[in-house]
C-alpha cells in the first residue's frame, strides 16, 4: 500500500490554512490540519476539514463541451480551441470581455488578464473582487494607498481593541475568530457592527452595536465626533502622518449625536462606549467585511473606517489598521494580477505611462490605454463574454436581468470545474483542474503568498486554466508571448512586471511553511506582515482624511414591500456552493436556503420555522424555507446566497456603488408570505 501525506492549503476561504492530505494511489483518501502551519497551528474550520471530497463528484467537467443544436457534445481540445479561436476573431476590443475569479491562481488571472490585454486589445477583464471588494481599492488608495489589508494574521493578536465591521467572523473566518478569542483572553475588547444577532455578536463582542442595515456612516461619524469632543484622538499621529484633519473636525462639529441613535438605531450610549473604547486602546484592529462595504455606499463606509483609524492613530503598526477580509482563496491575488479593468498588474493605474511599461515588458505594441467595462456593464454590453471560475448567473444582483443580458449573449465560453449555472448558457464549456490538480500560488487575505503543488492528476481531459488560455493564445497567432511550459515560468514574468512580488520566487516558498507577505522588494528581503510602518504609500505619504456624509441605502421598505433583507453567508458553504454542495458532509448540514424571519414578524404574517414562504421584491421572487430565530430584528429578513434553487440574488437590487461599482447587496425592500 502506497500511502502519502501531501502538504498543501485549504480552496475555501482567503485565511489559507494549512492541510496534509491523505494519498493512496494517486487518490486522496483523507485529510489532517496542517500542525506546524501559522496560519492555522494544528485546526481547520469545517469546510477546511471537507477539502477535497469535491474533486470526485461525478459531475467533474472531464472533457470540452461544444453546443450544437442545443445539445452539448463533447469534442477535443483542438477543436473546441478552434472554434473560440475564430469566434473571438470576430470580435473587437469594445465588445469582447474576460471574466476572471477569486479562485484563479495568480499564475491563472496574470495569463488571462493578459490575454485580454494583448491578444484581445482591450481593458475589459475583471474578477468577481469587483462585486465583493473592489471598495478597499477605490477608498484606501488615496487614504492610505493601498486596499490591501495592512497587518498579518498573527498581529490580530497584538490588538486590545478589536473592531470588526460588518464580519461575521465566527462563520466567515473561523481561524482568524480564533486569534480574536486569543487577543480577547488576553483583555482586548470586541467591537462588533452587524444588524443580526449572529454566535459572533453572542460569543466574541463586548459591544455589539446592532445597527440598522447600511447605516455605517452615520454611525462612525457619531464615534468620531464623540472621541474629537472629548479629546481622544491622537494628536501626535495626526500632525505626523495625516492631512485634512481640519475639514474633518469642521464637518464632525456639526453632526447631531440624536440624529445619529435615529438613524442606526443604536442607543447613544453604546456609540459612546464604543468609541471611548476603540480610541483609547494602544492598538486598535479594524477588520472589516461586505456587512460593511456591499452598499453602494461602500467606498464612502470603507473611507469612514480609515478616518475612524487614522484619527485614533491605529494604523502602521503591527495589530492595527484597517483591513478588508477578502472572502475567497485568491481573492487578493487576483486583483494583484491585474484582472481590474483599471489596473494592470501591481495595481499599476491603466493610462498611457502604465501601457508603455507593460509593452517593453511583454515585447508588444498598442496595449490600451483606457479603462475598460466594469464586471456587471460587460454582462450587459459584451457580445463575447469568457467567464472562468465564476458564475455571474448566481452572484450578481438582479440575477434575473442579468440572465435575460446572457441569453443574448453571440458567443459565450466558459471554463470551469462544474457545469455551474452560467455554463448552462455557454456555447463552449472548457473543463478546468483544480486547486490540487496543477502546481501554482495565490495570494491568501494577508498579502501572504504560498504555493500549492499537484497531488493529483485531473480527470479526463481537464487542463490548467493558464495552459488553456496560451493553448488558444497560440491558435490566436500569440505563441510567442504565451509560451510558457509551466506556472513556474509564468511567476518568473509576474516578478519581473510586479515589484510588491519581485523577491519571492518558487524555490523560497518551497522551503517557507506559511508563505511570504508581498511587498518582498529583493530575494533577501523577509517579507512585510505589517504595512506602512514609516509612511503611508500615498504620493506625499500621509493618511487623508476624507469627510463622508451619511447617505440611505438605495430602496427602503413602504407599505408595499415592508422588510429590509439582507444577505449573507454560512459556516458550512463556500459561496455560489458549486464546491460545498457536492460535499456531502458540509451539505448535509445545511442542504438548501432558508430565510432567517423575527419571531414577531413570523407571528404577524402566521409563519412557522420550516414552513416555506415566498420572498418577493421589486426584481422577482424565490421560495424558501422559514427560519423564526430572534437572531435578526424586527423588520429584518436575512438569506444565505449559496443555494441555486432559492437564488438570493434574484432579489437583491442593481443599484451600484458609484465609485467602485460594487453592487448593494445587503439591503433592498422586500415582502413575505406564507406559500399555499
Ligand atoms: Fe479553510 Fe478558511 Fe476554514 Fe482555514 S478558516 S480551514 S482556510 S475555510
Amino acid at each position: 500500500m502506497n500511502i502519502e501525506y501531501v502538504p498543501t492549503i485549504c480552496p475555501y476561504c482567503s485565511c489559507g490554512c494549512g492541510i496534509d492530505l491523505v494519498v493512496k494511489d494517486g487518490k486522496i483518501i483523507g485529510q489532517e490540519a496542517r500542525k506546524e502551519h501559522p496560519v492555522n497551528q494544528g485546526a481547520n474550520c469545517p469546510k477546511g476539514k471537507n477539502a477535497y471530497e469535491f474533486l470526485y463528484s461525478k459531475d467533474r467537467l472531464k472533457m470540452p463541451l461544444v453546443r450544437k443544436n442545443g445539445k452539448f457534445k463533447e469534442t477535443s481540445w483542438d477543436e473546441a480551441l478552434d472554434l473560440i479561436s475564430s469566434k473571438l476573431k470576430e470580435a473587437s476590443p469594445e465588445n469582447f470581455g474576460f471574466i476572471a475569479s477569486c479562485r484563479n491562481s495568480n499564475e491563472d488571472a496574470y495569463v488571462m488578464q493578459k490575454f485580454a490585454r494583448v491578444v484581445m486589445g482591450t481593458n475589459n477583464v475583471e474578477y468577481c473582487g469587483r462585486l465583493c471588494h473592489s471598495p478597499a481599492a477605490a477608498a484606501l488608495i488615496p487614504a492610505m494607498g493601498s486596499g490591501a489589508m495592512q497587518t498579518s494574521q498573527p498581529e490580530i493578536e497584538l490588538a486590545d481593541c478589536i473592531f470588526l465591521a460588518g464580519v461575521n467572523i465566527m462563520e466567515t473566518f473561523p481561524l482568524i475568530a480564533r486569534r480574536v478569542f486569543r487577543a480577547k483572553a488576553k483583555g482586548a475588547k470586541v467591537i462588533y457592527t452587524d444588524p443580526r444577532k449572529t454566535a459572533t455578536a453572542k460569543h466574541l463582542a463586548d459591544i455589539h452595536l446592532q445597527l440598522r442595515s447600511g447605516t455605517d456612516a452615520a454611525l462612525i461619524n457619531a464615534m468620531m465626533s464623540i472621541i474629537v469632543a472629548e479629546g481622544l484622538e491622537d494628536k501626535e499621529f495626526i500632525a505626523s502622518r495625516t492631512a485634512g484633519i481640519d475639514e474633518l473636525r469642521s464637518f464632525l462639529s456639526k453632526i447631531d449625536l440624536k440624529q445619529a441613535e435615529e438613524i442606526t438605531g443604536v442607543p447613544l450610549e453604546k456609540i459612546r462606549e464604543a468609541a471611548i473604547t476603540y480610541a483609547k486602546a494602544e492598538r486598535g484592529c479594524i477588520l472589516y467585511d461586505q456587512g460593511m462595504s456591499q452598499h453602494y455606499v461602500g467606498t464612502d463606509n470603507v473611507r469612514n473606517h480609515a478616518n475612524l483609524a487614522l484619527l485614533c492613530g491605529h494604523a502602521g503598526k503591527p495589530g492595527s489598521g484597517i483591513n478588508s477580509m477578502r472572502g475567497q482563496i485568491n481573492g487578493e491575488g487576483s486583483g494583484d494580477m491585474g484582472c481590474l479593468c483599471v489596473f494592470y498588474p501591481g495595481f499599476k493605474r491603466v493610462g498611457e505611462e502604465t501601457a508603455k511599461f507593460f509593452e517593453e515588458a511583454w515585447g508588444v505594441n498598442n496595449l490600451p490605454t483606457k479603462p475598460g467595462l466594469t464586471y456587471i456593464d460587460m454582462l450587459y454590453k459584451c457580445p463575447y463574454l469568457y467567464v472562468v471560475g465564476g458564475d455571474p448567473a448566481m452572484a450578481v444582483p438582479d440575477v434575473n436581468n442579468v440572465k435575460k443580458a446572457l441569453e443574448k449573449v453571440s458567443f459565450l465560453v466558459v471554463q470551469d470545474i462544474f457545469p455551474t449555472e452560467i455554463a448552462k448558457l455557454a456555447h463552449v464549456v472548457l473543463p478546468a483542474a483544480t486547486w490540487v490538480e496543477r502546481e501554482a500560488t495565490h495570494t491568501w487575505i494577508d498579502r501572504r503568498v504560498q504555493k500549492i503543488n499537484k497531488v493529483v492528476d485531473p480527470p479526463g481531459e481537464a487542463k490548467p486554466d493558464w495552459w488553456i488560455i496560451c493553448q488558444l493564445a497560440e491558435k490566436m497567432g500569440y505563441k510567442d508571448k504565451f509560451d510558457f511550459s509551466s506556472s513556474g515560468e509564468i511567476f518568473e514574468e509576474i516578478r519581473n512586471c510586479v515589484p510588491q512580488y519581485k523577491g519571492i520566487t518558487y524555490e523560497r516558498l518551497s522551503h517557507m511553511i506559511g508563505g511570504i507577505h508581498w511587498p518582498c522588494p529583493s530575494e533577501d528581503h523577509p517579507g512585510t506582515p505589517t504595512m506602512f510602518l514609516q509612511k503611508f504609500n500615498t504620493p506625499d505619504g500621509l493618511g487623508h482624511f476624507q469627510a463622508v456624509e451619511f447617505k440611505p441605502p438605495a430602496e427602503l421598505p413602504d407599505d408595499e414591500y415592508p422588510y429590509v433583507l439582507t444577505t449573507g453567508r454560512s459556516i458550512f458553504h463556500y459561496h455560489t456552493g458549486s464546491m460545498t454542495r457536492r460535499t456531502p458532509r458540509l451539505n448535509d448540514e445545511v442542504r438548501r436556503g432558508f430565510v432567517e424571519v423575527n419571531p414577531e414578524d413570523a407571528s404577524k404574517a402566521r409563519i412557522k420555522s420550516k414552513d416555506m414562504v415566498t420572498l418577493e421584491t421589486r426584481r422577482g421572487n424565490i421560495e424558501v424555507e422559514a427560519k423564526v430565530t430572534d437572531e435578526v430584528p424586527p423588520g429584518l429578513l436575512f438569506v444565505p446566497f449559496h443555494f441555486a434553487e432559492s437564488r438570493a440574488n434574484v432579489l437583491t437590487i442593481s443599484a451600484l456603488d458609484p465609485s467602485a461599482k460594487c453592487a448593494e447587496t445587503k439591503v433592498c425592500a422586500a415582502r413575505m408570505k406564507l406559500k399555499r
